[in-house]
Parts: C-alpha cells; structure tokens; sequence
C-alpha cells in the first residue's frame, strides 16, 4: 500500500510498505479519505531542522524530551507523516462491537487503549499500554511507535471500539477534518474554561499554530464569549477569524509585545505563535483568575515564565498535549447540531493524489480528500 513520506524538507513522495493486517481481536483496519495537516507538521516540511535539532538536544538548547518524541534525530526522513483523518472501517476484529465495516470515523493522532490508569483519568495521549516512550501516536517516526502515518491506504488501530469515535449522521467529513488533533486541541482550550465562565472574553494569539488558533477563535464565539481578539501578522488568518466572528487585530511580524496587544484583560488566552514572548505577553493581558492555554512547541528548556505576576494576578497556566479522544464525542455533536463551519479554516482542498505537492504548501490548513468506497 501507499503511504505519505517526508524525506527531507520540501521533499515528500508515496512510498510502498506492506498493507497492515489484524493482529488481535480488537483491531480495526481503516481506509483514510479526508486528512488534515497538523499544524505542528509545517516545521519539518517547511524548515531543515533535523540536524539542527540533533545537535540543540546535544548541547542543551532544545529540551531532550523531543528525542522521546522525535527521536535522537529529530524528523530524520523518511518518514510516514500525517495525523489527522476521517476514515473507512474496512475490517474488524472478532470482539469489536460498536463499529460496522463502512462507518466514516475520526481517527485520534494518540493511540490510547482506554482501560489504563491514565485513560481512565481522560489522559489519553499518555496511555499506558500503548506507550514506550513519551508519546504512542501516528505521523511522529518510530520513536513515537510502529503506527504509520495517516495518508496512508489502510491503518491497523488497536482497541478499535475505544480508539474510534463515529461521524454522526449527515455531517460533513470536510467540516470536521482536522477533528483528530487541531480542532480538539483548540475545543479543550476554549470550552471547559468557557463552560466554567460564561460569557467570559477570549484573546488568541494566532501564528505558529495557525489552524488551532483560527478553531479556537471561531469555537469561542460560537459558545457565547462576550469578546474574541485575534492578534496575528498573516492577513489570510486575519480574515479567516473574522469570518468566524473574532475582531481580528493585525500586528507586525515578529517578537510580540504586549503594547501590541488590545490593552484590555481577557479571562482566556490561547498562546499559538510558539514563542516565549506569546506565554509571557499571554499571561500578562489575563484577568485576576484567568486561564491561558499555549498550544505551541516550546523547544528551548529555558523559557521564561512570569511566576511573580501569575502570583499577583491568580493566572492559570495550563500546558500539556491534547488528550483528544474523550473530547470527540461532545465536540462532533456540538458541530454536527449547530454547522459551526470549521471547513473555512481550510485554505487549500487537494486531491489525495496530489499529496507529496499539496502537504508543502505554504497556507494555513491544507485538507486532503478522495472519495470513500462506499464498502458499507
Ligand atoms: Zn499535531
Ligand atoms: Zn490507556
């Protein structure tokens, strides 16, 4: 079968291995046909950071927890990369019960068993049996397990009962394409905190996480924040969060301070330029008791946290993978009642053939998509 490969910056092509095969009784083997491009995937696509990676873990300016993720090498190619799809069941395993061959689902990019200690407490994406390392998930390398990437003919997913979370009915794969890792990511940055305060106001600082920013503001005023700014430098985001309901407030590239900010204080923050400089400017436009989520990768060991003035403001940093499965269920719900049209995220709709051009593209959220087969 075919699956997506990046070999080295800019350099992606199909590449064949052998077709996975039910190996227990809970497995399902799935056919990906709509897959989006994790935000997080443009660093080893659009930048040579391989070896500079290699030698920042080596000499202590990148955290070593990325070779726990990474690898030693950190996107050392080739590699399968993709982690975001909706899918076909083609096969089940004897003891699956809530999957039939033909259902359309969201695949997660942790793969998680749901009966551990860690999954039980909601913290799928550091399950316990399905991790060797820091992280079990697809589209990482092999440090990350032996799962493939997601632009792939067929994936083999264990504790397929667990793992796979339906589509409900009538909704739109497309909508919903980024479902396994970007707009879940954005839904636990903004819902709990917005469930906990209604009405509260919301500041997204858009950029290196360029799709989760753009969910997040369009998530926030869909339930009911009484404010959303979205500060960003790329006038395409701008006006896509504008369109999602945001005031979008456009800044110059580069270091964020905060007098580039609205001088107002917001109760949520969602940090997505990836920088110290956003956690800090971030925490510091919180309101007394507010939360601020940064969603980014934040390589260097050192990054400076305001510590005195969280103290003084009682701010809430809250930092962690997403742990998207138990989300999925309430958030494919919440999209498929009220059409909160995530789909005008997506700035570039490919052919699946097209995938080793299309996925180097230089725009905000690329989907890709082939029909189903219609095995049902
Ligand atoms: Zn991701
Ligand atoms: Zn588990």
């Amino acid at each position: 079968m075919r699956e997506l490969n990046l070999l080295r910056a800019n350099h992606l092509e199909w590449r064949e291995r052998p077709d996975p095969v039910l190996t227990g009784p809970r497995d399902a083997i799935v056919r990906p046909f709509v897959a989006g491009r994790c935000d997080g995937d443009t660093l080893p696509i659009h930048r040579h950071v391989s070896r500079p990676m290699q030698l920042g873990i080596r000499t202590g300016l990148i955290d070593p927890v990325v070779a726990g993720i990474c690898g030693p090498v950190p996107f050392q190619g080739p590699f399968a990369i993709g982690h975001e799809c909706i899918a076909e069941v083609l096969e089940i395993g004897p003891d699956v019960t809530g999957l039939t061959r033909g259902d359309f689902v969201v695949v997660p990019w942790a793969v998680s068993c749901g009966d551990c200690p860690e999954c039980t407490r909601g913290l799928t994406a550091k399950c316990s049996t399905t991790r060797a390392g820091t992280l079990a998930a697809f589209g990482f390398g092999p440090a990350s397990g032996p799962w493939g990437g997601m632009i792939a003919d067929r994936l083999r997913i264990p504790y397929a009962d667990h793992m796979l979370v339906r589509l409900p009915d009538g909704l739109d794969p497309l909508r919903v394409a980024a479902a396994s890792d970007n707009l879940a990511d954005a839904w636990r940055c903004i819902v709990a905190p917005l469930t906990r305060q209604p009405g509260g106001s919301v500041l997204v600082l858009g950029g290196a996480a360029q799709s989760i920013g753009l969910y997040a503001a369009g998530l926030a005023t869909a339930h009911g924040a009484e404010i959303v700014d979205y500060v960003d430098h790329r006038p395409e985001r701008l006006a896509i969060a504008e369109k999602l309901g945001a005031r979008a407030h456009p800044v110059k590239k580069g270091k964020l301070r905060r007098a580039d900010l609205p001088s107002r204080r917001y109760d949520i923050v969602v940090e997505g330029t990836s920088t110290g400089a956003g956690v800090d400017v971030g925490l510091r436009a919180l309101q007394p008791g507010g939360i601020c989520t940064p969603v980014g990768y934040y390589l260097p060991p050192g990054t400076k946290v305001p510590l005195m003035h969280m103290y003084a403001n009682d701010a809430t940093l809250k930092i962690g993978v997403s742990h998207v499965r138990p989300v999925l269920p309430e958030l494919l719900d919440f999209v498929a009642r009220t059409g909160f049209p995530a789909e005008h995220v997506t700035t570039v709709l490919a052919d699946w053939d097209d995938a080793p051009d299309a996925y180097r593209a230089h725009t905000t959220k690329l989907v890709l998509q082939r029909p189903p087969l219609g095995v049902a």
